[in-house]
């Protein structure tokens, strides 16, 4: 059971070295956070007390590398069309890659990238890899993330098949990788409502992507239904999903030994919900 990684995307406020506390408070083996506002360019480097007190605490509570997954800025897009907006997000992305490993972490889970309509999508996913490559390059030690989305907009990486596509373009497969987020491929049209849906549609991962390629999950339930390319996040059991996935991932070993994270609407829950996911993992019935 205790091979199930399960967490949520905490609150660093005040600095990384908070968010340690706020995944231990919950009862949480794994967290997500942000390495600096998600919301703005510009951070100022992590000092060393903060990466020292951040590297104490999790040792403390016995949080591993691997256990934690920083999710990097809303703003950054590694396939926009226009060259000075792309480099832009290059270099912000090469400095979340910089503080996670400055931090000694080796995951870092970003949004692919989104065309915004102005070039094509196999373009979009070419550029996207070749930021992903100009990240690793410029970086030891952290793997790339990529995470499935709704397709909201003009967002790619909401079929299996263009996760597929940037990881072939990426010169060192062994540093990338991907996060499902439930709420986003069932949005993207991934049925998980039965224990059938679930097995189909992990079965297409595994023959599109593979499930080497697996580094993280979300555990969300989605406001939007199947097929609605909507991203709104739902407390589990509480939206068009239901608890038969959740139930699932407990129960399969492929989804063990990765960081599993809670981005659902009320942080309130989220003790709750990890003793959820935990009895479904340690009881059948349950
Ligand atoms: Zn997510
Ligand atoms: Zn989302």
């Amino acid at each position: 059971m205790t091979d199930y990684w399960i967490g949520a995307h905490v609150s660093a406020s005040g600095g990384v070295e908070n968010a340690p506390d706020n995944a231990a408070a919950i009862g949480a083996n794994a967290f997500a956070l942000f390495t600096k506002n998600q919301r703005r360019w510009e951070a100022k480097p992590l000092t060393p007390q903060s990466i020292e007190a951040f590297q104490r605490r999790c040792e403390d509570y016995g949080f591993q590398p691997e256990q934690i997954l920083p999710h990097d800025s809303y703003l950054i897009n590694l396939g926009h069309p226009d060259a000075e907006a792309l480099e832009k997000s290059r270099h912000a992305f090469k400095d979340e890659m910089q503080r996670c490993q400055q931090l000694g972490l080796s995951l870092l889970n970003f949004h692919p990238g989104s065309h915004l309509r102005e070039i094509s999508e196999s373009a979009c996913l070419q550029r996207i890899a070749d930021s992903i490559n100009l990240a690793l390059e410029s970086s030891t030690g952290v793997c790339a993330v990529i995470e499935a989305t709704a397709g909201q907009g003009s967002n790619l990486g909401y079929r299996f098949e263009q996760l597929a596509e940037i990881i072939d373009q990426v010169e060192d497969q062994t540093r990338v990788g991907v996060c499902l987020d439930t709420c986003h491929i069932f949005a993207a049209g991934y049925d998980l409502r039965s224990p059938q849906a679930c097995a189909q549609t992990f079965d297409e991962f595994a023959s599109i992507v593979g499930f080497q390629y697996l580094k993280a999950m979300h555990l969300n339930d989605s406001k939007g239904g199947l097929g609605s390319r909507i991203d709104r996040h739902q407390c589990l059991g509480q939206g068009e999903i239901g608890w038969d996935v959740f139930r699932y991932l407990m129960r399969d070993t492929r989804f063990q030994k990765m960081p599993l994270i809670l981005e659902t609407l009320e942080p309130e829950r989220w003790t709750e919900e990890i003793q959820q996911l935990r009895r479904f993992a340690a009881d059948p019935q349950a």
